[in-house]
């Protein structure tokens, strides 16, 4: 399928480096995005589906880095199915898991979380609840795991380990078992705060440090913060990756953003939800960090979109996060919420509201176009004006 999103007001690169791209269409073919800024009329009238966006901002489609996936689309946490297809409806298009943790009675001997990994990362391979892309089967580090484990884990698919919930008897214990899976080509993560449930312990940095995860959990706390001394510690003294979550503690989510900036460090700077969990289930998570930052601080509304996307993009190594050719297309148009007091999207998330969507489109299909079910309604209006293609492309009716 050829899909054409024309009459865009701003297009949002994902690189926060350089965070716009002139120009007002994105052609899509397939699964991946063909032309970004302009197009030849004819490409666009030989698309499948034009998308007239009325003016809206595009977006690369988020990435939350931190959600408690388990099978399908449900979590036990909060016993609700459907979650997954209603983050798509927050703009979120790529979830990663933060290790299945909360599959009821997860195994933790060896063979079990090995078996559990696998399990899910082929679960996810290719299931998309509602166009969702899942990057599934995070190993939760147990002692006894060795570094065979961790090559056959990755030889068989499984690129995620995750530290912090396994039956050590200090968070050290935790350092050789990083150690193997990096070796192993796995991108490590780490719980990083206070224990977020009974058994876990406190992960602050100097484990951070003698461990160097690739990246650092919900460093903001999830949901309890380290000390604030050991941000810059961390930022200073190590090259891991600092993801701060909406279900956390949002004073440091801000002092960890400052400080990111101010040690040149901003690229490290990325964003999940770490949700469904006790907190609950946040489709729109995603939205209200990107807007909880950019309001609370100096910085510009598409530098945290940035971090939404083309930034967690890099961390993990995904072909998504960026609005530029040959990258996924997974695009999502936003807009200033309609009855709010800014014009643009990127100034309502600047004034603290959260963008409204108007269109989410993964793997070259649009997903929905003209209202998400989850966001305030958009003051412009985005339409399907042209299809070759039988399917409904009407606007959500709730
Ligand atoms: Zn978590």
């Amino acid at each position: 399928m050829k899909v054409a999103i024309i009459n865009l007001g701003q297009i949002v690169s994902g690189d926060w480096r350089a965070p716009f791209v002139a120009g007002d269409t994105i052609l899509t073919e397939g699964s991946r995005i063909d032309r970004v800024g302009t197009a030849p009329p004819a490409e666009i009238e030989a698309a499948d589906v034009v998308v007239d966006a009325g003016g809206m901002t595009a977006i690369p489609g988020l990435i939350d880095s931190h959600v408690h996936i388990t099978f399908g689309d449900y979590t036990p946490r909060q016993r609700t199915v459907g979650f997954l297809e209603s983050y798509l409806h927050g703009g979120i298009t790529t979830s990663i898991s933060a290790s299945e943790v909360h599959v009821p009675g997860r195994p933790s001997d060896p063979r079990g979380v090995k078996a559990l990994a696998l399990a899910a990362q082929r679960c996810f391979a290719t299931y998309r609840p509602g166009g969702m892309r899942v990057i599934a089967g995070s190993v939760i580090l147990e002692p006894g795991l060795t570094a065979a484990d961790f090559k056959e884990l990755a030889l068989h698919g499984v690129t995620l380990a995750k530290a912090g919930f396994g039956a050590v008897k200090t968070a050290y214990d935790y350092v050789p078992l990083v150690a193997d899976a990096k070796a192993a080509g796995l991108i490590t993560t780490c719980h990083t705060g206070g224990s977020s449930i009974p058994g876990s312990g406190a992960i602050t940095g100097d484990h951070l440090l003698a461990m160097h995860p690739h990246v650092s959990f919900h460093i903001n706390g999830g949901p309890t913060a380290m000390p604030d001394a050991d941000f810059e510690r961390v930022i200073r003294e190590s090259q891991i990756a600092l993801q701060v979550c909406t279900a956390g503690n949002l004073r440091t989510t801000l002092l960890c953003a400052r400080l990111a900036d101010r040690f040149d460090a901003f690229d490290r700077f990325i964003m999940g939800t770490d949700t469904p969990t006790g907190s609950g289930i946040m489709p729109l998570g995603m939205l209200y960090t990107i807007a909880h930052c950019a309001s609370l601080t100096d910085m510009p509304a598409e530098r945290f979109i940035c971090a939404a996307s083309g930034s967690n993009a890099r961390v993990y190594g995904l072909n998504c996060g960026f609005v530029a050719v040959g990258k996924a297309a997974d695009i999502v148009l936003i807009d200033a919420p309609d009855g709010g007091t800014q014009a643009t999207a990127l100034a309502a998330i600047k004034n603290g509201d959260i963008a409204a969507i108007g269109g989410v489109l993964t793997a070259g299909v649009p997903r929905f176009v003209g209202r998400s079910r989850n966001t305030p309604a958009t003051t412009r209006k985005a339409r399907v004006v042209h299809s070759r293609i039988m399917q409904d492309f009407s606007p959500a009716s709730h």
